[in-house]
């Protein structure tokens, strides 16, 4: 069996097993990932279910056939689950493991009932590319704004797609395997695998297997690096203190709202609270980050989802508000004022209360926002003079349009 196909069989399973030992290594430097692991052992059961079909393991009985059917269903529900539990997808696994069972029960059948090569490789591959497509269909659901998402979905649509015509090719230039087991009466195992071993089927098979092993492991070692960098990407645009955005953040949001020509009318509401460092230093540092928490949670509750707020550092806040001119963004920042003065904040006494002041100012269309932001942060300046604990609105008639001189 073995000189019938020669070294090179062990190509793909030694791939596999480099390609899992490759997702063990990424999951111990990122723990956290736990979806990784399932690609490690993904490829460490498909490695060993080539195994086991190519040496003929279990050799004693007929068992070989349903463990390496088994291995590779195993494999198959691994790369998906790990695919589902990349982008939390939870769901929809009963119809996967239904169909995984169907395949067993295909080849259970189609070998001890009524003994058919030709039919328990459509049932495998047929499944398989079923299991990969009802996924596919399965990930797509949530929002896939991101390439390595795309890459994912793509990776299993086409992988699922591919077994229907690869099986179909290969098997019309294959000849007449469903007789293939059944000639001559007696079953003889090593000749049917030695004439099965010369197929055209068996040959396209593992060439293809090598090939769309690799690209699997390229496409999914993408997505974990994919995935890597654009934690630490969000971790550059937060602050680890409030999780508001920070300076970076805001900007970059603030950038990428510019160039929206659809846009109207956006307010800039600048806070900054009274008297923090006399909290600080009556009540100690980290009361003082308790208040900027509670601060920060406050203002994040009362924003739209279309707004953006801020940490701009210290005790300076930040909100963009989307559609909003100078009245709208008033009762918006009274509103902030007045919850913020009757807040209870951790760590302070009942009687003390917490303010802060106000800065407002309008984008005009043309803008620049960071002009904008700078007179919001003015304003801040003006009503803090004024008293602190109050709102300096910008006059309706300023703002500094570009391009009308
Ligand atoms: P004003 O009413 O004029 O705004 O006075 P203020 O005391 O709030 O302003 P000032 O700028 O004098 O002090 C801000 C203080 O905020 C000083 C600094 O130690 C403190 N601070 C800055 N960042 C943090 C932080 O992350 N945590 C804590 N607890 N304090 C911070
Ligand atoms: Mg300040
Ligand atoms: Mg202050």
């Amino acid at each position: 069996m073995k000189s019938e196909l020669g070294i090179y069989i062990y190509m793909a399973p030694a791939a596999a097993v480099i390609f899992s030992a490759a997702f063990f290594g990424a999951w111990l430097l990122q723990p956290q990932r736990r979806y990784i692991l399932f690609f490690c052992v993904c490829f460490m059961a498909f490695a060993m279910g080539l195994l086991s079909q190519f040496l003929n393991i279990p050799s004693t009985g007929e068992a070989n056939i349903l463990v390496s059917g088994g291995l590779y269903t195993f494999a198959v529900l691994c790369l998906i689950e790990g695919a589902k539990a990349r982008v939390k997808v939870t769901g929809g696994d009963a119809l996967l493991f239904g169909i995984a069972g169907a395949i067993m029960m295909f080849l259970y059948y189609y070998f001890y009932v009524d003994r058919d090569l030709a039919m328990r490789i459509y049932a495998q591959n047929f499944g398989y590319g079923l299991m990969f497509v009802v996924a596919a269909v399965q990930i797509a659901r949530p929002s896939q704004r991101r390439g390595a998402d795309k890459l994912v979905f793509w990776l299993l649509l086409i992988f699922g797609l591919h077994f229907f015509p690869r099986t179909l090719l290969t098997m019309s230039i294959s000849g007449d395997l469903h007789h293939l087991e059944k000639a001559g009466g007696a079953y003889d195992r090593d000749a049917v695998r030695a004439a099965f071993g010369r197929t055209p089927f068996w040959l396209v098979l593992n060439f293809s297997l090598l090939i769309s092993s690799l690209l699997a492991f390229l496409a999914l070692l993408g997505a974990v690096v994919a995935d890597v960098i654009e934690e630490s990407r969000q971790e550059g645009n937060a602050d680890p203190l409030t999780s508001l955005a920070n300076r970076r953040g805001f900007l970059r949001r603030v950038k990428a709202i510019s160039g929206d020509p659809s846009r109207l009318s956006m307010s800039v509401v600048y806070c900054d609270i009274d008297h923090f460092k006399s909290i600080n230093d009556t009540y100690g540092h980290l009361v003082g980050d308790q208040v900027l928490q509670q601060f920060a949670r406050l203002l994040q509750s009362e924003i739209r989802p279309q707004d953006v707020a801020a940490r701009l550092g210290g005790e300076e806040f930040v909100v963009l508000l989307m559609d909003a001119n100078l009245s709208g963004a008033h009762v918006f920042a009274e509103r902030v004022r007045q919850e913020v003065e009757l807040a209870r904040f951790p760590g302070l006494p009942q009687q003390a209360s917490v303010t802060a002041s106000f800065g407002i100012a309008q984008w005009r269309p043309g803008e620049n926002l960071l002009a904008v932001m700078s007179r919001a942060d003015t304003l801040v300046y003006e009503a803090k003079r004024a008293g602190r604990n109050r709102i300096a609105v910008e006059p309706h008639n300023v703002g500094n349009v570009e391009g009308e001189g």
